[in-house]
C-alpha cells in the first residue's frame, strides 16, 4: 500500500486555485528582511515556499525585504543566499524591495490622487491618542481634510528632503472606527534620513511594511503570498491596498511560525547572544542558526526531512528539537564514516603481542557497502577509554575488569592480566594478552566476549580537539519562560576535549566527510582545523541521552 501523504491546507488551496484556473501556475517568494542570518524557522518557510512550487511546477523568488535603511547589511545577504543555496534551493529570480522604492513612491502618489492618502503633520504621539482602543473609535485630525494637490505637494517636498525624521507621516485613509486597528488610517511612508545599503542617500523616505510587501508581491505577481500568523491582522490592509491601486490581486496565506524547544529564534535575540559573546558567533554550532546548523554537522537533508514532517499548522505549537535530532541520527547513520577516537586514554599493553605493526581492515559503514573499507593499524601498545575499564567491576560489566576478556573493535579478543599503577595510586596502564585466533572476520577462537572496546594505536594516533555541545537553553519554552532569555543560558553547553586521540584515517578524509566516532556519537571536521590539530564537532549523540536525563530529574 503505498503511503499517500495527505495534503495541507496551502497545497489544497493551491490545487483548487489551478484546478478553477485562478492560476496557470503558482509563484511564491522567500522575503528575508537582511538583518541577521537564517535560523532554523526560516528553514522552514523555505522548505514550503519553494517546496510548494516545486511540486506545483511553479517559481519562488528570492526577495530581499530591505525597506528599512538602519538594520540591513551586505553580510546578511550573502549569507542568506548561502543558506538557501544550502539548503537545496534555486531561486528564479533575487529581487530586492528597494528596486521597487520609485515604483511604491507611485503607487502612493496614485493614492494621494484618489484621495486615499494623506499627509499628516501629527507627532507620533498624537497620532497614537488619536487612534483610540480596539472598543472605541479613533478620531480624524484636520490634515485629514488636506486636499489632494496639497498632499501631492506636500509628499513630494517630504521626498525632496525638505523635512526632518518625523516632521510629516503619509497616512492611507480609510476607516478611524475599524474594529482591525491597522485599518484605522494607517502610517504608509515615514521620513528616515538615512543611508540604505543599496540606494544610498537617493531616499529619505521609506515605505512602510505595510506598504511595501504586498505591493511588491504584486509586482512579482507573487500567487501565493505566505507569511506567519502575527500577519493575519494585516491581511485587510494587504488586501485594501491591492484592490485601490487595482494591481495584481496576490493573496496572503498564514501559517504557524516554527518555535523549537531549547532555544531562540529572533533574530534580535541570536545578535544579542553573539554581540554579548554568549556564542562565539552567527555560526557558533549551539546556535538555532542554519550556518550554525551547517557547522555542527547537521545535514540539509535531515533539516529538509524535518520541516516537511512537521508540516504546516495553524495554530502554534512547539516542536521537541528532539525530533530535528531524530532526523540528523537517521541521515548520518546512513552516511557517516565509522572510526574510533578515544577521547580520554588509558594506556593498554598486549604482552603476548609481537613488536611489529598489523594493518587491520574495517568497513567504513556498515549501513553502506559502498563505502568502502579502511586499513587500521594494530599494534602491542594502545589507548582505550578510561571508562572502559574498572579495577572493581560491579556484576554485568561487560567492559574491561581483571581477568575479564573484551573484544577490541575489527581486532582480537583480549584478557587483562595486570593493573599498573602509580605512587598515587592511578591507573597508568593495563596488561593485557590476546588471543591469536580471535581475529575480527576470521574468528576461530570460538570464546564469546558481551563487550566491544574501541581503541587507537598509541604510535599511529593523531591528536584531535573534541567539542561536545549541549543545549544552549536550560528550559524548554525559552521564549514562556519568566524573566530575561538570557537567565536561561545553559552555562555548560560546550565541553572541548583538548587531546583526544584518533585513528590515522580521519587525515585523509576530505573536510566534508561525516563521522560516526564509534560509541561516541556522530562528528564533522570544524573550520577551526590547522595542520598541527584537528578540531571536530559532535553533532549529535548516538541516542538521545538527553531525553533519559530529564526523565531521572
Ligand atoms: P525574526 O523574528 O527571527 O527576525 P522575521 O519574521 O522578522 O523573523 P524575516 O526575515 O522577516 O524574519 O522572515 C522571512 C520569512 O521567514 C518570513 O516570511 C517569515 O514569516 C518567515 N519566518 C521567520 N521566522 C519563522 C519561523 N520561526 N517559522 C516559520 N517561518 C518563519
Ligand atoms: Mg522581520
Amino acid at each position: 500500500m503505498s503511503e499517500e501523504k495527505s495534503l495541507n491546507f496551502i497545497e489544497e488551496i493551491i490545487e483548487e486555485d489551478l484546478k478553477n484556473g485562478k492560476y496557470e501556475s503558482i509563484t511564491t517568494r522567500f522575503p528575508p528582511e537582511p538583518n541577521g542570518y537564517l535560523h532554523i524557522g526560516h528553514a522552514k518557510s523555505i522548505c514550503l515556499n519553494f517546496g510548494l512550487a516545486k511540486k506545483y511546477g511553479g517559481k519562488t523568488n528570492l526577495r530581499f525585504d530591505d525597506t528599512n535603511p538602519v538594520t540591513e547589511e551586505t553580510e546578511y545577504v550573502e549569507s542568506i543566499k548561502g543558506d538557501v543555496r544550502w539548503l537545496g534551493f534555486e531561486w528564479a529570480n533575487e529581487f530586492y524591495a528597494s528596486d521597487y522604492f520609485e515604483q511604491l513612491y507611485q503607487f502612493a502618489v496614485k493614492l494621494i490622487g484618489k484621495g486615499l492618502a494623506y499627509v499628516d503633520d501629527s507627532t507620533s504621539d498624537e497620532i497614537a491618542a488619536q487612534k483610540g482602543t480596539p472598543t472605541t473609535p479613533g478620531t480624524r485630525n484636520r490634515y485629514a481634510e488636506r486636499s489632494v494637490e496639497e498632499n501631492l505637494q506636500l509628499f513630494t517636498d517630504m521626498r525632496a528632503g525638505k523635512y526632518a525624521d518625523g516632521e510629516k507621516v503619509l497616512r492611507a485613509k480609510i476607516d478611524m472606527a475599524s474594529p482591525n486597528m491597522l485599518l484605522r488610517d494607517p502610517i504608509l511612508y515615514r521620513i528616515k534620513h538615512a543611508h540604505h545599503h543599496r540606494t544610498g542617500d537617493k531616499w529619505c523616505i521609506y515605505p512602510m511594511y505595510d506598504f511595501a510587501h504586498g505591493q511588491s508581491d504584486s509586482i512579482e505577481k507573487i500567487t501565493h503570498s505566505i507569511c506567519t500568523l502575527e500577519f493575519i491582522p494585516h491581511r485587510d490592509l494587504y488586501d485594501w491596498c491591492i484592490e485601490k491601486l487595482e494591481i495584481f490581486p496576490s493573496h496572503q496565506y498564514e501559517f504557524a511560525r516554527l518555535n523549537m524547544t531549547y532555544t531562540v529564534m529572533s533574530k534580535r535575540k541570536l545578535l544579542q547572544l553573539v554581540n554579548e559573546k554568549h556564542v562565539n558567533g552567527w555560526d557558533d554550532p549551539r546556535m538555532s542558526t542554519i550556518s550554525g546548523m551547517r557547522r555542527r554537522g547537521y545535514t540539509a537533508e535531515a533539516i529538509r526531512e524535518f520541516c516537511d514532517r512537521i508540516g504546516v499548522a495553524r495554530r502554534e505549537n512547539l516542536i521537541d528539537i528532539g525530533l530535528l535530532e531524530f532526523f540528523v541520527r537517521e541521515h548520518l547513520n546512513k552516511i557517516a564514516l565509522r572510526r574510533m577516537v578515544v577521547f580520554d586514554p588509558l594506556k593498554l599493553v598486549i604482552t603476548n603481542y609481537p613488536d611489529t605493526v598489523e594493518m587491520l581492515h574495517s568497513e567504513n559503514n556498515p549501513e553502506d557497502k559502498n563505502a568502502g573499507s579502511r586499513e587500521i593499524p594494530f599494534s602491542k601498545e594502545l589507548y582505550i577509554e578510561r571508562e572502559d575499564f574498572m579495577e572493581n567491576p560491579p556484576k554485568k560489566y561487560f567492559r574491561l575488569a581483571p581477568g575479564q576478556m573484551v573484544r577490541l573493535k575489527s581486532a582480537y579478543i583480549i584478557k587483562c592480566e595486570e593493573v599498573i599503577k602509580d605512587a598515587a595510586g592511578t591507573i597508568t596502564e593495563v596488561r593485557c594478552t590476546y588471543i591469536p585466533e580471535s581475529r575480527s572476520g576470521s574468528d576461530t577462537s570460538g570464546i564469546n566476549v558481551k563487550g566491544t572496546l574501541h581503541w587507537v594505536s598509541v604510535a599511529h594516533a593523531v591528536t584531535a580537539e573534541v567539542r561536545l555541545y549541549d543545549r544552549l537553553f536550560k528550559v524548554e519554552d525559552v521564549a514562556g519562560a519568566e524573566g530575561d532569555f538570557k537567565d536561561h543560558i545553559n552555562e555548560d553547553s560546550l565541553t572541548v576535549i583538548g587531546h583526544a586521540f584518533a585513528e590515522p584515517a580521519l587525515l585523509k578524509d576530505k573536510a566534508d566527510d561525516r563521522y560516526q566516532f564509534i560509541r561516541k556519537g556522530y562528528f564533522i571536521l570544524d573550520k577551526d582545523s590547522s595542520t598541527e590539530k584537528l578540531v571536530f564537532n559532535r553533532t549529535v549523540t548516538l541516542k538521545d541521552t538527553w531525553a533519559k536525563e530529564v526523565k531521572k530529574g
